[in-house]
This record gives C-alpha cells, sequence and structure tokens, in this order.
C-alpha cells in the first residue's frame, strides 16, 4: 500500500502500523498450516496474524475450531516471523488461555456481541489488559449493542479498544454474505472519531472476488486497517473457504490498495471529498438494488394480472402511489416536481416489465 496514513491512537503505542492489517486463516488447522501462512505474509503489511482457535458455528456438525492446541502454534508463528498474533476469544476461559500463550490482540465476535451477559463475562476476564482489543460488529444492524460492548470493556479498564465491521446478517438474499450497511460504521466513526475502525471485507463478501473493493472503500471512508482471511490451499480450507484468498493474492490487494494520506489543508480537502464521494457512490449503488427489487415485484404482480388477464395500467393505483410520494418527499426536502418526474420514470419502467412478463406468459 503506498502512503501510510499517519499513526495514531494506541496504534501508535502499540507499535502498530496505520493501516493495520491482519491477515491469516479462518482457522487455525494443523500447525504446518498456521506456520507456512506465516512465514508467507511475514514480509508483508500485514503485520498481525490471525487464526480462530474456538470457532463458533452457525450450525452444529461443522468444523469448531481445534481449541487450545492451536495457541501453541499461533505461539511459534510469533516467535518464528516475529508477526503479533490474534486470535477470537468467546468466555473469560479463553482469555485467560489467549493471554498464557502471548496472544496479542483479542477480537469479540459477531455472535459473542449480540450477548451483553457474555462480553460482560469476557470484559471482567480482560479487567485491566494493555492488550489490544477488538469488538466486532453484533450479527444484526443494532449500532447501540456494538457500542455498548465497546463501553463494557472501556468501564473494565481496558483501554486499547478498536471495532471490527464485519457486515450484518439479513434473511434477503445478497450479493454479500453479510450486508455492509455503512451507514452503521460511518456513524460509529462520527461519534468516536479515535476508536480504531476496522474492516473485516472477508465475513462481508462471503467471495474472495469482492474483497478489493470492499477494502477500497473502507480505506476512502478512512477505516484504520483490514483484517483479511487468507489461507494458502482456500478452497480446501476447514472453514469459511469461498472467501479466503491466498497470501499472495492477499499481498497483491494490498499493494494495489489506494490509502488517503491525512496531511495538509490540501490533503485534508481532498480526504473529505473522497470520503463524502464514496458515500455517493454507496448511495447510488443502494438506489440501482432498490429500483432492481421494485422492478422484480413489478414483475410479479404483472403476472398475477395477467393470469387474470387484467390491464396491467391501473390509474388509481397509479395515482394513489404518486400522491403519497409527493407527501414522502415533501417531508424529505425533496420537491413535487422532481418526485413527478422520478416516479413517472420508474412507473414507465415497471408497465415496460409488465409488458415482458405478459408476453412470455401468453406466448
Ligand atoms: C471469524 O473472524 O472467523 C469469525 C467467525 O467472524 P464473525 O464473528 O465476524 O462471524
Ligand atoms: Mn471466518
Amino acid at each position: 500500500m503506498e502512503n501510510k496514513k499517519e499513526l495514531r491512537t494506541w496504534l501508535d503505542d502499540y507499535n502498530l502500523d496505520h493501516p493495520l492489517v491482519i491477515g491469516g486463516p479462518c482457522s487455525a488447522e494443523t500447525e504446518e498450516q498456521v506456520l507456512k501462512i506465516a512465514h508467507q505474509l511475514k514480509d508483508s503489511d500485514a503485520t498481525v496474524l490471525r487464526a480462530g482457535i474456538w470457532k463458533p458455528r452457525t450450525r452444529p456438525g461443522n468444523f469448531e475450531g481445534v481449541g487450545a492446541l492451536g495457541l501453541k502454534w499461533l505461539q511459534k508463528a510469533k516467535e518464528e516471523t516475529g508477526m503479533k498474533i490474534a486470535t477470537e476469544v468467546a468466555s473469560p476461559h479463553h482469555v485467560e488461555l489467549a493471554l498464557e500463550h502471548g496472544v496479542d490482540i483479542l477480537w469479540i465476535g459477531a455472535r459473542s456481541t449480540v450477548s451483553p451477559f457474555i462480553v460482560q463475562d469476557i470484559a471482567e476476564a480482560c479487567r485491566g489488559i494493555d492488550n489490544p482489543v477488538l469488538v466486532k460488529n453484533p450479527i444484526n444492524p443494532d449500532l447501540s449493542l456494538w457500542l455498548g460492548a465497546v463501553e463494557r470493556f472501556y468501564t473494565c479498564d481496558v483501554k486499547n479498544l478498536g471495532v471490527i465491521h464485519r457486515g450484518f446478517s439479513t434473511y434477503e438474499k445478497t450479493k454479500y454474505r453479510n450486508i455492509p450497511e455503512w451507514q452503521i460504521p460511518i456513524d460509529l466513526q462520527n461519534r468516536f472519531p479515535d476508536l480504531p475502525l476496522i474492516l473485516d471485507p472477508s465475513h462481508i463478501a462471503g467471495n474472495r472476488e469482492l474483497i478489493f473493493e470492499l477494502s477500497q472503500t473502507a480505506l476512502d471512508l478512512n477505516f484504520d486497517g483490514l483484517i483479511v482471511e487468507s489461507h494458502f490451499d482456500p478452497d480446501n480450507a476447514w472453514s469459511d473457504a469461498a472467501q479466503q484468498v491466498t497470501p499472495d493474492a492477499l499481498i497483491q490487494i494490498m499493494h494495489d490498495l489506494k490509502i488517503r494520506k491525512v496531511v495538509g489543508e490540501d490533503e485534508a480537502y481532498k480526504n473529505e471529498l473522497n470520503k463524502l464521494r464514496t458515500k455517493i457512490n454507496i448511495a447510488d449503488n443502494q438506489l440501482i438494488e432498490i429500483l432492481a427489487k421494485r422492478m422484480k415485484t413489478s414483475e410479479e404482480i404483472g403476472r398475477v394480472k395477467s393470469k387474470q388477464n387484467v390491464a396491467i395500467l391501473q390509474s388509481k393505483r397509479w395515482n394513489e402511489i404518486l400522491g403519497r410520494m409527493i407527501l414522502e418527499g415533501e417531508e424529505n426536502g425533496l420537491s413535487e416536481e422532481f418526485i413527478l418526474r422520478i416516479y413517472k420514470a420508474i412507473h414507465q419502467e415497471s408497465i415496460n416489465h409488465q409488458e415482458t412478463v405478459a408476453k412470455m406468459q401468453n406466448a
């Protein structure tokens, strides 16, 4: 990565790079696997090695981690490569074992963050430690729950805190495994600008193709780091195979990413502009997705109408929508003229889609 941003907060005190890059497998599988990946990443921008030892799985019967044994492998990787090591802890016992084995950075998984009882127990076990603790967002899109977990650590005197954005679970099928809902980390960043914010593109994407663009978006939004799952044989990984990249691919991604440096007025201006443009890009993508979704529903209506032999154009319904949207627009500071223009275009496109559906059904 070119143009490293200035160091700030505890990342600096802890002698960590900024942006911080954490790389390594979803799960520690064998000693050889952990060591091989660590050696492949050793001289890259990834200065911290991640590996899950205790794996929370949605359904039982999947690989649930090698347990405490894996800590020895991480420790060995640290000795051999000089990388810092990080793992997920989900109970006070995990914390105790991880600290005993020299784990530098602890992270709290998304399934733990949802439970204030569990978070409280883990936070108590961490009382007063200097090791950074990174709190992943809860699986549901709830900023208060996320911040609540951070607070629990803070009040247990854990001051080197950061957060990881790993996306949010949704029942709907999308191109992501967990939808990014960028507005939530952006709100968090605005309220707590000094809390390092790290992106986990792997768990958002669920596939390796989206890792780069998600990482670039995060850097454009001034995130402070990335945690990327990486395995020398991703397709045969014991967990999250589709989303892992090889260490070489990770090195290439880091090389291609552009980092916005926060220095000088001119730079600050460009940075701000870039951040806002990224927000616009995100909003535009959401607009297209939502329009496509609306058209799909419209097509379904077209199918229902065509079966009943009902006319496509229903003026009463159309006027009702228009009236409602003009009011809604007014409340949101959008002019009537604008709403009319936009809705006429949407309506026309819907009619076109319904006509195509009717033709296909009658063919
Ligand atoms: C992980 O990092 O491998 C993991 C299980 O993540 P999450 O808690 O975000 O699902
Ligand atoms: Mn994983």
